[in-house]
């Protein structure tokens, strides 16, 4: 069974590798049965697979997955952030496709054991992270249309810096009106394969107007903003220390993010009043214009803190605030990536050495 991967060719590397495709060199391979259930983790080089054309997850999408980072502290040591609620997500997506679950101890070992290896593609200055991305699909060689009986799980790395660059310059968001991203009773809530693909089109659309993300709107009503097409969404009503932190409440049809929730315990830490409840899109608008909303910011593993300066929506659209990074954003983010560097204290560790 490990025999396939450990003498398999090293995949050839790409001479000028884009974003997320820097792999490093190694990857974690599992398989389930039945009958023995989760083998051994196995460490091999990163190399291609060789999948029977039948394979039931690429046929049918059961598929789910994770992204999460390793970063090296000041102090030089390398770990990962929130390898548990990751690996709990993990879980949940896994029940919601009708797959076994990994037990969150598998989960942050095998993470453990990637970064172990590849922890020499993080350099000191902390300059760049790697981005691990567990994958589990049904590996049944069938083409019945029932939950596969055998599933592989992967974990692999590559090596990041910021979502949109280093710099903390704000993009511009694009409000999808011709397509949704989840429904009431679907799968908005868990990581699954299925939940990205639908979302190209309208992505496509986004960046035709000059915009880096999605706006979701709720399926139901189309007037609540639910989260972006990778990222959470976060707005601050009014200024200064009395700035409230407000994003969109956990309806089932957004996916909870592990730094949405990060956030929320570091904006309360900070002082502010944090609120987690419905925003309608015409709320969005109408409190910018009155000058209510003062900043807007995306979050996410790879976006990390990424300030919103203006929304498009058909062919009008608003500034948030000034359009420039505002003064919570800012301490948010430096907050946040302090902590990844370890220059802060991890009072609720986090970071999992
Ligand atoms: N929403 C969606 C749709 C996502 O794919 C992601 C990335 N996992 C997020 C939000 C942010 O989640 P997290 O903070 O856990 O990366």
């Amino acid at each position: 069974m490990t025999t396939d991967l450990e003498l398999a060719p090293p995949h050839p590397a790409v001479a000028e590798p884009g974003p997320g495709e820097a792999f490093t060199d190694h990857m974690v391979v599992m398989d389930w049965t039945e009958a023995d259930g989760w083998s051994a983790p196995r460490l091999s080089r990163l190399a291609d697979l060789s999948l029977h054309p039948g394979t039931l997850g690429l046929h049918y999408g059961q598929v789910v997955f994770e992204g999460l980072k390793a970063h090296r502290r000041a102090d030089g040591t390398a770990g990962v952030w929130r390898p548990r609620d990751h690996a709990l997500r993990f879980r949940g997506s896994c029940r919601r496709m009708a797959m076994p679950e990994l037990p969150e101890d598998a989960f942050t070992d095998a993470a453990h054991r990637l970064v172990r290896a590849d922890e020499g593609f993080l350099p000191a200055d902390g300059s760049r992270s790697l981005y691990l991305r567990p994958l589990m699909f049904g590996s049944d060689a069938s083409l019945m249309l029932r939950p596969s009986r055998t599933y592989r799980f992967l974990l692999m790395a590559f090596v990041t810096g910021g979502f949109f660059g280093d710099g903390a310059e704000p993009v511009a968001v694009h409000v999808s009106r011709d397509h949704v991203r989840a429904v009431p009773g679907g799968t908005g809530e868990v990581k699954v394969a299925g939940n990205y693909a639908p979302t190209f089109l309208a992505q496509r659309a986004a960046e035709a107007a000059g915009c880096r993300q999605v706006v979701w709107l709720d399926a139901v009503e189309r007037r609540w903003v639910e989260e972006l097409g990778g990222m959470n969404l976060f707005l601050v009503r009014g200024r200064g220390e009395r700035a409230e932190v407000v994003t969109p409440e956990l309806t089932r049809t957004l996916l909870p993010g592990v730094t949405r929730s990060t956030l929320l315990t570091l904006a309360r830490r900070l002082g502010h009043r944090v609120v987690e409840e419905r925003i309608a899109l015409d709320e969005w608008r109408a409190q910018c214009e009155a000058g209510v909303v003062t900043e807007a910011f995306a979050c996410g593993t790879w976006a990390v803190v990424t300030p919103v300066g203006r929304v498009r929506d058909g062919d009008g659209g608003w500034t948030v605030g000034d359009g420039r990074p505002g003064p919570v954003t800012t301490a948010l983010h430096r907050l946040l990536t302090d902590l990844h560097r370890g220059r802060v204290p991890d009072e609720d560790g986090w970071f999992h050495p």
